[in-house]
């Protein structure tokens, strides 16, 4: 099948600059900032948003990942479990800003689970979410703050993420499943 691409190595940088931009804007800067990836591929998205804020404030903010896996029982689609697998957070959370950044929003459960460890971890004042692509079909009640691009998706199709630090390009483009 030929690929559908959504975005380029241009397009993804830019949206990256851009949501860089939002954050600070609607935070009124750096102030308690901490910037949290979910992995795989909302850590080198986290590091590159972190990147520009240091560029654009000359300020570093403190960068944590989480690790959730999603696992969906073969016999229903309705059992999905999100699993925890590695927290990697080595600062405090108590009253700060914290911006939650992942690839894809799908729907909803690995932000869920996500929430449900930051808030066992300590007590941020805020919890915000960056996303590179929202695909739709949410199942639960759970929004993006920062989008890259909005990418309304059939449930045939898959949005493919590549970037160099995972993948060894980069680009976004939607795949027949
Ligand atoms: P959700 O929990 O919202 O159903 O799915 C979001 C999680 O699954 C994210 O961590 C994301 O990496 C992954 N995911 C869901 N759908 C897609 C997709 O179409 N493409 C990619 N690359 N990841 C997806
Ligand atoms: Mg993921």
């Amino acid at each position: 099948t030929p690929k559908n691409r959504i975005m380029d190595a241009d397009g993804i940088r830019r949206a990256i600059s851009r949501i860089s931009h939002e954050i600070l804007e609607k935070n009124q800067g750096t102030k308690d900032l901490v910037l949290i990836g979910i992995r795989t591929r909302g850590v080198p998205l986290a590091e590159r948003i972190k990147e520009r804020i240091a560029e654009f404030e000359g300020v570093s903010i403190p960068l944590g990942l989480l690790d959730i896996t999603l696992y969906r029982d073969d016999l229903s689609t309705i059992d999905i479990q999100p699993v925890l697998h590695e927290t990697k957070v080595p600062f405090s959370l108590d009253g700060k800003i914290v911006i939650l950044v992942d690839d894809v929003l799908f729907t909803g459960r690995t932000v869920r689970a996500a929430l449900d460890a930051l808030l066992d971890l300590g007590r941020p004042s805020k919890i915000q979410l960056a996303v590179l692509v929202d695909r739709g079909h949410r199942e639960l009640p759970i929004r993006a703050d920062y989008v890259g691009k909005n990418v309304p998706t059939s449930s045939r199709e898959i949005v493919s993420v590549c970037l160099e630090e995972t993948d060894g390009s980069e680009e976004v483009f939607l795949q027949e499943k």
